[in-house]
């Protein structure tokens, strides 16, 4: 692209790719988008590897939302595939329906028992309803927080621990929040009205939403390179906020994971997409990505082992939930807000908040309606 760049954008993952999407359609101006890695999509990134196996680089991802909007807005650049998560847990040597159901009751307690929770849960919250742990364990009816704390201690707290290598007590009330028991025989992970992957995969998404006169694309570009060569252009951030302040008010606290790929004859080797193991040693979780992206010839499992993040040598992919980072942030968001009508932040990284797929589109669909086109 010749003359001057108008717009630059670091990070090309949905956040990065929706901005400069939108800027270079709506906006009409020309747009700079770079990534630091070798590909578009961020974490959502896919790929097929040499015998053709359709593989989750950054951990298996599977869209939903309730949102029309943004549903309408990916489906120009994509076909879908229908999808609906599921997953289970082991307790013991049983696999069990997770969320925690009225079926999941069953599975853990005798009858009888499984039949007085239920009857309670029903009674106090209604059929047809999610709480949180949080607020079971809070209850008065003797039966019900019982059930609860044979929850926490069996599903959550090991899985917390290993996540987050943490406390529970020491992450934010919304990490419990968002752990819901379902009071029905609903056994869908995710409520979301839209639930389905890219039909060619996230990948072909991006290639796609990418490809227009407006916008260039520069991989294997560190933003501060990209950013000495177009010094006049207006900035959308979403690499991590800290970095951008050369970490100037401390480093920002992140975890990260090991993902372990191994491979099993013939399709969906385990019986829904993720099995959580909150009991075992050092990982958390198995997904079988022939579930998820409909691959036939074999199953594609991935190992989640949670572990401590270091700059450089594995991936930030967790903002960690705390109150303590809450508190780390408030310095860079005040450093960002001095440079609005410049530089803009945005995305998991630049607004250090854990996003799923979908609020990363809504955010950046929002910050250029409502701020960028003002600043064009
Ligand atoms: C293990 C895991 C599983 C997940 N599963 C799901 C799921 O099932 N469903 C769901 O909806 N969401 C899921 N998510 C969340 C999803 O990954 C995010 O919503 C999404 O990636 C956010 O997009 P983003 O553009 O904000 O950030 P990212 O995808 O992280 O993109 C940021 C990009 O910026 C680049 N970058 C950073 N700094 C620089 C720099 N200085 N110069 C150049 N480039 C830079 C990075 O290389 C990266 O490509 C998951 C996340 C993780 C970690």
């Amino acid at each position: 692209m010749s003359g001057a760049v108008r717009w630059l954008v670091a990070g090309a993952g949905f956040t990065g790719a929706v901005v400069a999407e939108r800027i270079a359609r709506t906006l009409d101006q020309r747009v700079l988008i770079v990534d630091r890695r070798d590909h578009l999509g961020g974490n959502a990134y896919d790929f097929s590897d040499a015998d053709g196996n359709v593989i989750h680089k950054y951990g298996p991802h599977i869209f939903h939302t309730g949102s029309d909007r943004i549903w309408e807005y990916l489906s120009q650049f994509t076909d879908w595939r229908p999808y609906v998560h599921r997953t289970m847990v082991a307790i013991g040597d049983r696999l069990v329906t997770l969320p925690f159901n009225l079926d999941s009751l069953q599975q853990v307690f005798p009858g009888p028992a499984a039949d007085r929770i239920s009857a309670a849960l029903v009674a106090d919250h209604g059929f047809g309803t999610r709480v949180t742990i949080g607020k079971l364990l809070d209850s008065p009816n003797p039966a019900i927080a019982e059930f609860a704390r044979f929850l926490h201690e069996n599903v959550y707290l090991n899985y917390v621990r290993k996540q987050w290598d943490l406390k529970p007590e020491e992450l934010s009330p919304s990490v419990l929040a968002r752990l819901p028991v379902s009071i029905s025989h609903d056994d869908r992970y995710f409520q979301s009205r839209h639930q389905a992957m890219p039909a060619g995969g996230y990948a072909a998404l991006f290639e796609r939403m990418l490809a227009h006169p407006r916008i260039e694309i520069a991989l294997n570009t560190e933003f501060a390179d990209a950013r000495a060569r177009h010094p006049s252009a207006k900035v959308v951030y979403t690499g991590p906020i800290d970095a951008y302040f050369d970490h100037r008010h401390g480093e920002l606290p992140y975890r990260s994971v090991r993902f372990d790929l191994s491979f099993a004859a013939g399709e969906k080797s385990q019986p829904v997409g993720t099995i959580s193991y909150p009991g075992a040693d050092g990982y958390t979780r198995v997904t079988d990505l022939s579930h998820i992206t409909g691959q036939t010839s074999r199953s594609v499992l991935v190992k989640e082992f949670p572990e401590a993040y270091a700059r450089g040598r594995n991936e930030p992919f967790y903002p960690v939930p705390t109150p303590q980072s809450a508190e780390m942030l408030r310095p860079y968001v005040e450093a960002a807000g001095k440079l609005r009508g410049k530089v803009w932040f945005a995305g998991r990284l630049g607004d250090y908040a854990y996003y799923n797929m979908d609020q990363a589109c809504g955010r950046a669909m929002a910050l250029v309606d409502k701020e960028l086109a003002g600043a064009a």
